[in-house]
C-alpha cells in the first residue's frame, strides 16, 4: 500500500511495479562440428542462420545462431562450437529438451517424411522426437494458430510445416519441488507438471523433470542454459527481485544483441533473462545476416587469426536455392 508521503509513494510505486518474463528468449546448446551444426538446423530444419560471431568469454569459439529471419526472442536457438568436444549426456541440472511449434499435425508427418536417413526421429499422436547427431532432442508440437507467425523463410521448408517458435524446455532435477518458490517469486504459475510463464502472445512452459539419479555430463549434445525474455524496460527490476528471491546473480552484462543476468535456479539449471533489444540487425543488414563472421567490438583485433582459425561454415541454404 502507498505510504503516507510522496517518498513512501514513490518508493512503493517502483518496487510494486510488476514484471513479467514472456516465454523464451534463446537456448543456447553445444556442439563439436560447427559445419554440420549449420547443415542440420539451418539446412535439414530451415531455420535461418542469423548471426556467426564468437564467444564472449571465449573468442576462438563460434557461437552460432539460429532463429526466425530475424532471430526473434523465442526462436534463437544458439550454439557454442568446440571442435571435437565430446558427447555429454543431458541430465541432471540441465534443460535437456527443447519443444517447437509447429501449425499442425500434418506438419508432423511431413517433418517425419523429411528426416527419414538424416536423423532419429520418434513420433507419437502429439509430437515428433528429433536426435541430432550429437543427441540433442528437439520436439514438434502443433499448435492451432500458430501459423501466421513468423519463421525463417526457408526455401527448403513449405510455410505451413516451418517451426515457429519455442514454446517449452523440459529440464531434469534430483528434487523438482526444491525449485517451486523461486520460479513462483521469478513470476512463473504453476501448471500441473509444468511452469509458465509470459502472455497469450508470448509464452513458455518449463518442465521440471525428476531425474533417474543418472549422473549428467556438459559436452556436444547437451544444453549450456536458457534465456528468458524480460522487456528492455524491466531488467534493472529482474536484478533487484532475483536478490529478493534469495539467488546469486550475475550483473547486468552487454551480450551486443541483447543484454543479460544470469544465476542457477535451485536445480543446477543455468537461468539467463535476456532482454528483448537490440536484436542481430544491429552490425549486420537484415537480408545477409549470419553470412559474414560478426565479432564483438573486443575482439575485432582477433580479426585475422580467427578467420584463420575458424573452419568456414558457408550458408546453409545455398544448396537449396
Ligand atoms: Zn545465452
Amino acid at each position: 500500500m502507498p505510504g503516507s508521503t510522496i517518498g513512501e509513494w514513490f518508493l512503493w510505486a517502483a518496487t510494486s511495479r510488476v514484471v513479467h518474463l514472456h516465454g523464451i528468449h534463446h537456448v543456447t546448446a553445444i556442439t563439436g562440428d560447427g559445419p554440420r551444426n549449420a547443415e542440420f538446423y539451418g539446412g535439414v530444419l530451415g531455420l535461418r542462420l542469423v548471426k556467426k560471431t564468437v564467444n564472449f568469454d571465449d573468442p576462438g569459439a563460434y557461437h552460432l545462431y539460429y532463429g526466425d529471419a530475424t532471430g526473434s526472442p523465442g526462436t534463437a536457438l544458439t550454439f557454442f562450437e568446440y571442435p571435437g568436444a565430446r558427447l555429454g549426456r543431458a541430465g541432471e541440472g540441465m534443460v535437456t529438451r527443447i519443444d517447437w511449434s509447429v501449425p499442425s499435425p500434418a506438419a508432423l508427418d511431413w517433418w517425419e517424411q523429411q528426416l527419414a536417413g538424416k536423423a532419429t526421429t520418434e513420433r507419437s499422436a502429439e509430437y515428433l522426437d528429433i536426435w541430432d547427431h550429437e543427441g540433442l532432442i528437439t520436439r514438434l508440437v502443433p499448435v492451432a494458430g500458430c501459423e501466421s507467425e513468423p519463421h525463417a523463410n526457408a526455401p527448403q521448408v513449405p510455410s505451413a510445416n516451418a517451426m515457429r517458435r519455442m514454446i517449452s524446455v523440459a529440464a531434469h532435477a534430483r528434487a523438482p519441488d526444491d525449485s517451486m518458490s523461486v520460479l513462483d517469486s521469478l513470476g512463473f504459475r504453476r501448471a500441473g507438471e509444468a511452469w509458465l510463464t509470459g502472455d497469450g502472445v508470448r509464452s513458455a512452459a518449463y518442465r521440471l523433470e525428476s531425474s533417474d539419479g543418472s549422473i549428467s555430463a556438459s559436452g556436444a549434445g547437451t544444453i549450456h542454459h536458457v534465456a528468458w525474455a524480460s522487456r528492455d524496460e524491466d531488467h534493472q527490476d529482474w536484478l533487484a527481485r532475483i536478490a529478493r528471491a534469495g539467488l546469486q546473480a550475475t550483473p547486468i552484462v552487454e551480450r551486443d544483441y541483447f543484454r543479460s543476468i544470469y544465476f542457477r535456479e535451485p536445480s543446477g539449471v543455468l537461468f539467463e533473462l535476456a532482454t528483448d533489444g537490440p536484436g542481430f540487425a544491429i552490425d549486420e543488414e537484415p537480408d545477409v545476416l549470419g553470412l559474414a563472421l560478426c565479432l564483438p567490438r573486443q575482439h575485432e583485433h582477433l580479426r585475422a587469426f580467427l578467420e584463420q582459425r575458424l573452419v568456414p561454415i558457408p550458408d546453409p541454404w545455398e544448396p537449396y536455392r
